[in-house]
């Protein structure tokens, strides 16, 4: 049990860290930060909730708050921004222990060195009975230069940054009891953010239409359709994959579909220019990062997927939908 509410906002906060652009931090009532001139803001929330989004008999602590960083600075990411600092609310029930938090922090602090940012403030509370985490991103794009969800034209090639399914495939087995191997591991409990690629494509003008992939390509793909007013086509022999997931593959060849709607891989999918193809090879050899073009934006509102066959099928609303099954704890 945790008492002294203080005490553990002075240890958050010797692990906030700091950035040029930080005034106030923790301590005051508001953080105060300076907006470099000739950049806008970009901010964003995302819950993480106990039962519904990680469940406490898998997730180890720090693997969580490392996680909760990583999901956040994604999201600027996919705006073509660079994240800078984050809120973190925590609501910590009875019978959470103090080592808890710290252990929660550890990661949390982990991921702020790594993505270079830093901790601006927050609120904790006291919850009824499950842990609560709600953590706010706030970043800078240069002036004008977002990337949104509505760009994407007919014509233009649609890329996916790394590989698809592998923190779907992770869950599957924990489900099944079957141990991980340290790369599936670390795709599900220690996803990466593509910081460093989203930046990119915002600076360079190199996407027209982008979003990080949370709910699975499908679900995610359509909502970048849906932005756009255009459709999409992409060959499903074209989907990226691991090692690990084209060896599962090969044994049960059904877990492909895990590719298309297995969610939380936090890969990039943008849409480009063809004529950016070249640029965009440039940028993928540069940040050593694979970056594979799986088909194309096409006028209408369909989204075909071609299968290995050649046959084409209309893709189905996949990935994961909190409102059709919110009483299923599907994420770990
Ligand atoms: P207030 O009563 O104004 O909400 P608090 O006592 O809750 O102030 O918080 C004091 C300071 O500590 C504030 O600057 C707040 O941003 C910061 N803070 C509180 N909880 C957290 C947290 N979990 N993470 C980071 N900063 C926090
Ligand atoms: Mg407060």
């Amino acid at each position: 049990m945790i008492t002294g509410e203080f005490d553990l906002i002075a240890k958050i906060r010797r692990q906030a860290g700091t950035g040029p652009e930080q005034r106030l931090g923790i301590g005051d009532d508001c953080s105060l930060l300076e907006i470099p001139t000739g950049f806008d803001l970009l901010t964003s929330t995302d819950l993480l909730l106990e039962a519904i989004h990680f469940n406490l008999e898998w997730t180890d602590l720090s693997c969580l708050g490392h996680k909760a960083v990583a999901v956040n600075v994604s999201d600027i990411a996919a705006m073509g921004g660079r994240a800078r600092c984050l809120y973190l609310g925590l609501g910590l029930p009875e019978y959470f222990e103090e080592a808890q938090v710290e252990s929660f922090m550890r990661g949390f602090a982990a991921a702020l060195q790594e993505y270079g940012v830093f901790l601006a403030g927050g609120d904790t509370c006291r919850s009824a009975d499950s842990l609560t985490l709600a953590v706010t991103v706030q970043g800078l794009c240069p002036t004008g230069r977002c990337i949104t969800r509505s760009g994407a034209q007919p014509g233009d090639d649609l890329w996916v940054s790394g590989t698809l399914g592998d923190s779907a495939l992770a869950l599957q087995r924990l489900k099944a009891g079957i141990s991980l191997t340290p790369f599936l591991a670390k795709r599900h409990f220690r996803p990466c953010a593509r910081a460093e690629l989203g930046k990119n494509l915002g600076d360079l003008g190199l996407a027209t239409a982008m979003l990080d992939l949370s709910d699975g390509l499908a679900g995610d793909l359509r909502h970048l359709v849906h932005a756009s007013g255009v459709g999409a086509r992409i060959e499903q022999r074209q989907l990226p994959q691991s090692a690990d997931f084209a060896a599962a593959v090969r044994q049960r060849p059904d877990l492909i579909e895990l590719a298309l709607v297995g969610g939380e891989d936090y890969e990039l999918l943008f849409a480009a220019q063809v004529a950016d193809r070249a640029n965009l090879k440039r940028l993928s050899a540069t940040l050593q990062l694979p970056l594979t073009r799986i088909g194309a934006i096409c006028s209408g509102a369909d989204i075909v997927l071609v299968t290995d066959e050649g046959v084409e099928r209309e893709l189905e609303l996949g990935g994961f939908d909190h409102f059709a099954s919110a009483a299923d704890v599907t994420r770990g």
